[in-house]
């Protein structure tokens, strides 16, 4: 073990003041999608600036300007920039994380108040909102740095911080910000960066610690069919007129069969297929079909092969139909036909499908499959969001770090995983500062991040903190 006994022991030694900080932490709904709970998030970012002040980290909260929402002006929460080491002989390692959290009600389902920290001794689960997603993992790094000085040890490495407060909503600014930092070059904040680590996801279970190497992107569209002036009724002008809505399932029907295939041309030939050794990745992962049955709550997977199915979530694309907006979708037997619905479908997407690649398919065949409806309907589509899909090198030195601190705290090796969803910034740092990204996990497939009764575990605090700690010494030994 590289990481000195006593940083570990300082860490189990200190688990219960920890777990207290996080409880502060929690208890400042910092919800950044609620323009009333805005001065909350302005009060954790205040929060977390004081604890890493008091930690020797030289910081500077940066004003990202204001942006509206739901037609309100509002100030944009600051970016908190840290730095702490300037050992030209180290190496730098910057530290992402988010201080904003999900929305969260307790009479959305939870079974505690969503922002007062339980913690379950019995079960080991600490309950409430920004728990696992993202505090507890920024508390991680916050113990490792208190046991450094506490103990007057040097940290292995160079550290920059870099923490947002509206991930949650759309990391508004930010990406100015790590543009125009990167763009100064050695005397900008991420000057001297040799790599990145986010810890803002999550195992693939319950059981087994993992290290993430790829994130799917995504493109979502809307196309709307429109017809006549206004509803009508279906007992007046059934069968006399095009019914949008008729339109509109058949085209939907075009884009996925039920197995999951993407049926629009040119979409699955993108990918290329999974050669021998990357195939191996996925046998290897600690899952099973049991697992995914036990998250969706029935026996519906696509395959009984568990690397088909995981093939499926983390290295394949898949089209999802969302919904139909204008549909009669309420109780009873309305017959009407509506006037006008808009159907919402995505398509994940990963390397090296880029959205422009995808929507260039999907536009006109769409487009050609209205037309061969002969309908006189009118058909528009709009692609409403994107974002490109991430894979970083699995076999970096970074990698190769987080895999023995993993195996030296955990005493097992680390699932190698592909996440299905977007983290964004990801890709921002990882093309804009052109280093090595790694994605360090320290809650578990089950946290509940973004849902009712969010928790961690005691266990994923704690031994997180050593994890992450251990890895800053992997990193410091590290030959490059
Ligand atoms: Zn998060």
């Amino acid at each position: 073990m590289v990481a000195p006994q006593e940083f570990l022991k300082f860490i189990d030694d200190n688990a219960t003041k920890f777990i207290s900080r996080l409880g502060e932490a929690v208890a400042i709904p910092s919800v950044s999608g609620d323009g009333a709970r805005r001065p909350d998030v302005f009060k954790m970012s205040a929060w977390l600036d004081g604890q890493l002040k008091q930690l020797g980290v030289t910081t500077k909260l940066v004003d990202l300007g204001k942006h509206v929402m739901d037609g309100q002006e509002l100030p944009l929460p600051p970016a908190i920039l840290g730095r702490i080491g300037e050992d030209p002989a180290k190496k730098t390692v910057l530290i992402y994380g988010h201080y904003d959290v999900q929305p969260a009600e307790k009479s959305d389902g939870w079974n505690t108040e969503p922002f007062t920290m339980v913690f379950n001794e019995k079960t080991g689960e600490m309950l409430g909102r920004g728990s696992t997603d993202d505090k507890g993992p920024i508390l991680g790094w916050l113990n490792v740095l208190e046991a450094h000085k506490t103990l007057g040890l040097a940290l292995p490495v160079n550290l920059r911080f870099c923490f947002e407060g509206m991930e949650e909503s759309g990391s508004e600014g930010l990406d100015d910000l790590i543009k125009s930092e990167t763009a100064k070059g050695n005397d900008g904040f991420f000057g001297g960066v040799d790599c990145v680590c986010i810890s803002d996801n999550y195992w693939l279970n319950t059981r087994t610690p993992c290290i993430t190497y790829g994130l799917r992107g995504l493109v979502y569209f809307k196309m709307t069919v429109s017809g006549p002036a206004r509803d009508l009724h279906s007992g007046v002008f059934g069968r006399m007129v095009h019914e949008p809505m008729t339109d509109l399932v058949t085209l939907l029907s075009k884009l996925v069969a039920p197995d999951g295939t993407i049926l629009v041309p040119g979409v699955e030939d993108m990918v290329p297929p999974a050669d021998f050794d990357e195939k191996e990745i996925y046998d290897k992962l600690d899952y099973s079909i049991q697992d995914v049955e036990d998250a969706v709550g029935a026996p519906i997977t696509l395959s009984n092969d568990k690397t088909t199915v995981l093939m499926g979530r983390m290295r394949m694309p898949s089209l999802s139909l969302h919904g139909i907006e204008g549909a009669f979708y309420s109780p009873g037997a309305k017959t009407v036909i509506p006037a006008c619905v808009s159907g919402k479908f995505s398509i994940r997407i990963v390397p090296p499908m880029t959205p422009k690649a995808v929507e260039d398919c999907v536009l006109p065949f769409v487009k050609a499959e209205f037309a061969k409806l002969n309908s006189k309907n009118k058909l528009t589509i709009e692609n409403l969001h994107d974002g490109r899909p991430w894979v970083a090198d699995h076999k970096h030195w970074s990698y190769e770090a987080a895999r023995r601190a993993t195996e030296a705290v955990y005493q097992r090796s680390p699932d190698l995983t592909r996440e299905g969803g977007s983290i964004p910034v990801t890709l921002t740092f990882a093309e804009t500062l052109n280093v090595n990204v790694l994605l360090l996990p320290m809650g578990r497939g089950d946290d509940g991040a973004h849902s009712t009764n969010e928790k961690l575990d005691r266990s994923n605090f704690i031994e997180g903190s050593k994890l992450l700690g251990t890895y800053l010494y992997e990193v410091g030994a590290a030959t490059v």
